[in-house]
């Protein structure tokens, strides 16, 4: 990859190693981790139980301190070897959203409360922050749906609320964990579709962890997480070992390669 791909990356993570605890319980949750994700690419984290997603998401929305590396966000290093900036929760608003596999909506709160919350949090006025919750609302077409609580909102409902709520600050990175692992495919099939809008229309970047089998043909790029070690792009899986007189066309299964998982 050039240098000025690296550079242009709006998520670039260098050599970046997690430990967490000490001695006999200490755990390498990623080891030696870098990827790059790009204005409006969505991409996929993939992987075991335990194998570092949420680790490698929480990293690059700033949660999880990593122990050693380098993390650039949207042009801006934001970790070498220790956080550059004080307000890591400045840092948060301005550059992430995040969208969570439940959409940990404020119970007490309407569609349109949970998003405007996050505009007041950021210094809007309480009148721009709902006048701007409502066009997010509209956006992501669930506009209908601003005044109902999230007890009364549908999977799909609540999920597209939340989207409205990480976009509120313009972060230009979305950061998903398991976004759809609640939904049946009709509904995953639509917050996909949304995200992929956000990323051309937001110029943004979107990654999101995901096991859900029936969303991973909606992504550009599928990295693979395994003991917290990055696959090498564009593993095959499974490797194709067939003898040299295997006929060349397949016959039943096709051969599975990252690109038609
Ligand atoms: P995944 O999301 O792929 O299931 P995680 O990133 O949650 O994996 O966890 C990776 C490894 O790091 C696991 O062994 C997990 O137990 C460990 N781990 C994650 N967070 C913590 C924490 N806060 N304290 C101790 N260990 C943790
Ligand atoms: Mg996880």
């Amino acid at each position: 990859m050039t240098t000025s791909i690296v550079d242009s990356a709006l998520v670039n993570v260098q050599s970046v190693s997690k430990s967490f605890g000490e001695g006999e319980t200490r755990v390498d949750a990623l080891n030696d981790v870098s990827l790059q994700v790009h204005a409006g690419d969505v991409v996929a984290l993939l992987g075991p139980s335990g194998s570092g997603k949420t680790t490698l998401l929480n990293v690059i929305g700033c949660i999880v301190e990593p122990s050693c590396g380098q993390v650039s966000l949207d042009g801006e290093k934001v970790f070498d070897g220790r956080w550059l900036r004080s307000n890591l929760r400045q840092l948060r608003l301005e550059k992430v959203g995040f969208i969570f596999q439940f959409h940990n909506l404020i119970p007490f709160l309407n569609s349109t409360d949970n998003v405007a919350v996050v505009l007041n949090l950021a210094g809007y006025s309480s009148t721009e922050s709902k006048k701007r919750a409502v066009e997010l609302l509209d956006y992501l077409e669930v506009g209908h749906r601003k005044d109902a609580m999230p007890a009364n909102l549908s999977g799909g409902e609540a999920q597209r609320v939340a989207i409205a709520r990480a976009l509120a600050n313009r972060p230009r990175i979305i950061l998903a964990d398991e976004p759809t692992a609640a939904l049946d495919s009709d509904r995953a099939g639509i917050v996909m579709d949304l995200l992929r809008k956000v990323a051309t229309e937001q110029d943004a970047a979107v990654l999101a962890v995901t096991h859900d089998e029936k969303i991973f043909d909606r992504f550009d790029r599928i990295f693979h997480l395994r003991d917290g070690r990055l696959e090498p792009e564009n593993t095959v899986y499974p490797p194709p070992t067939f003898p040299a007189s295997f006929p060349r066309e397949p016959i039943g299964l096709p051969m599975l390669s990252v690109s038609n998982l």
